[in-house]
């Protein structure tokens, strides 16, 4: 049994509806495949009033920007791409070449081979995410892509300098300022001033996730990572001024961010909600977490963890961070979440900012079917066959000709075929 004691408004006033999202993005598409750098300018005219003679970045000009911040922020940076290249290296070393003698004679691998090119989408429209270079720039670099393009827009006319000082230090081989569909289209279809990628990986808003949906297929995508969703399992021992601070901190990404508790404690869910509506109006924030928590804000209360968890499993919610006394316990009772945060020793801002896993995270519900960007998405696992015994190659043909053509595919067969007559003196049947 469930009570929800706070629910989400039905429609929200701030967010545009999937279809009208859908449409504008597939116009903007659509011009940008037929006139290219023209249409890129356009766009990024319309909807971000940028139009600069260059979008990409200089060596120089990204040298002057670096040594215009100040020294912490670029050490802090360092830091934190550290942190990141650290993990995605360990995870890397995971990701073992294989290779076996399945009978004699016959042997079978694969091999983990980096993609080419990719694009590295880096969100700024409301914030300068300069967490989201590390997330898709370094991880990129870990995994051996060769050439990694960043983009991110301007924040209201300028250039956000923390970011592009990220994309360089991560290892960006091309920066530009350029956002939106606009971007997406760009580094997928190719234009004259922007080489097309195999692979566009990082986070946006819901126009950013459109347009990688719609051009999937002529690109690789990381995964659907659209506004940024938290989940908190909470019991009785949590702290409600900490569950109601940590659903803030991610309410604030934009309007359209649902922010979930799910507490066994009735008086926990009471506290949270008054702390929330208390630290509401101080926030500077407050325009982006506000609607947020009024329309996509929930709380329910339930009988036991248990139950907690399955609740939760049915949001297949981005973060979820768990507040109870046993939290590792999740990790067995829990499926669908893109990111876990055991404890109150750490939270979601740890995984956005600072710890090390990867932030670029499935929105949505797409936790039901993939994790989150990590070094094996920038990595094919390729196959490969070697036969050496002529025997095996004899056995293996007569097999092939045999079950080729029971599926009516006599070409297939043949291959078989001259292979058994060549090994083992068998004749041709043609
Ligand atoms: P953004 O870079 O994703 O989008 C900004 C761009 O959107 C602009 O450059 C503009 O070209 C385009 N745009 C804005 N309004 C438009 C319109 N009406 N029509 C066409 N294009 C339009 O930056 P943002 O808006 O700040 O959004 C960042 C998003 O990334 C947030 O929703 C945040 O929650 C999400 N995020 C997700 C994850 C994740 O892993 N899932 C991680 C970090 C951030």
């Amino acid at each position: 049994m469930s009570t929800q004691l706070k629910t989400p408004t039905t429609a929200s006033q701030t967010a545009p509806g999937r279809d009208a999202v859908a449409d504008v993005v597939r116009d903007v598409i659509e011009d940008i495949r037929r006139d290219g750098d023209d249409a890129v300018r356009r766009y990024s005219e319309k909807f971000d009033n940028w139009s600069p003679a260059s979008f990409r970045l200089g060596e120089a000009e990204i040298q002057d920007l670096i040594a215009a911040l100040p020294t912490t922020v670029v050490d802090d940076i360092r830091t934190v791409q550290a942190n990141v290249r650290e993990f995605a290296r360990r995870q890397r070393e995971t990701m073992l070449d294989l290779e076996v003698e399945t009978e004699p004679g016959v042997f079978l691998g694969h091999r983990h081979v980096p993609i080419s090119a990719s694009g590295a989408y880096v969100p700024g429209g409301r914030y300068p995410l300069t967490a989201s270079a590390h997330m898709t720039v370094v991880t990129a670099k870990v995994a051996g892509v060769e050439r990694v393009t960043a983009c991110t827009p301007p924040l209201r006319g300028e250039i956000p300098p923390a970011t592009i000082a990220a994309m360089h230090l991560a290892g960006a081989d091309e920066v530009f300022v350029l956002g939106g569909v606009q971007a997406v289209a760009a580094l997928a279809l190719g234009t004259e001033s922007i080489g097309r990628v195999d692979l566009i990986a990082g986070p946006g808003n819901a126009y950013v996730a459109e347009a990688k949906r719609q051009l999937f297929g002529e690109v690789g995508i990381d995964l659907f990572a659209g506004p940024t969703e938290i989940l908190v399992v909470a019991d009785e021992h949590a702290d409600p001024f900490v569950v109601a601070v940590d659903l803030l901190s991610q309410a604030e990404h934009g309007p359209d961010s649902p922010a979930v508790l799910i507490t066994t404690s009735e008086r926990i869910a009471r506290e949270t909600v008054a702390h929330v509506e208390e630290l509401l109006p101080g926030m500077s924030t407050n325009d982006m977490a506000g609607p947020a928590w009024r329309d996509h804000g929930e709380v329910h209360v339930v009988e036991d963890l248990d139950a907690a968890y399955r609740l939760a499993d049915t949001f297949a919610s981005e973060h979820v961070q768990i507040l109870t006394q046993e939290p590792r316990e999740a990790l067995d009772k829990m499926r669908h979440y893109g990111a876990l945060f055991l404890g109150e020793g750490t939270c979601v801002s740890y995984g956005d900012k600072v710890i090390g896993t990867n932030h670029v995270l499935p929105t949505r519900g797409a936790a039901r079917y993939t994790g989150g960007l990590w070094v094996g998405k920038y990595l094919r696992t390729v196959t490969f066959q070697e036969v050496t015994d002529p025997a095996a190659s004899a056995r293996l043909g007569e097999l092939c000709g045999r079950t080729a053509r029971v599926e009516l595919f006599e070409g297939h067969a043949r291959s078989g075929d001259v292979r058994a007559a060549k090994h083992s003196g068998a004749e041709l049947p043609w």
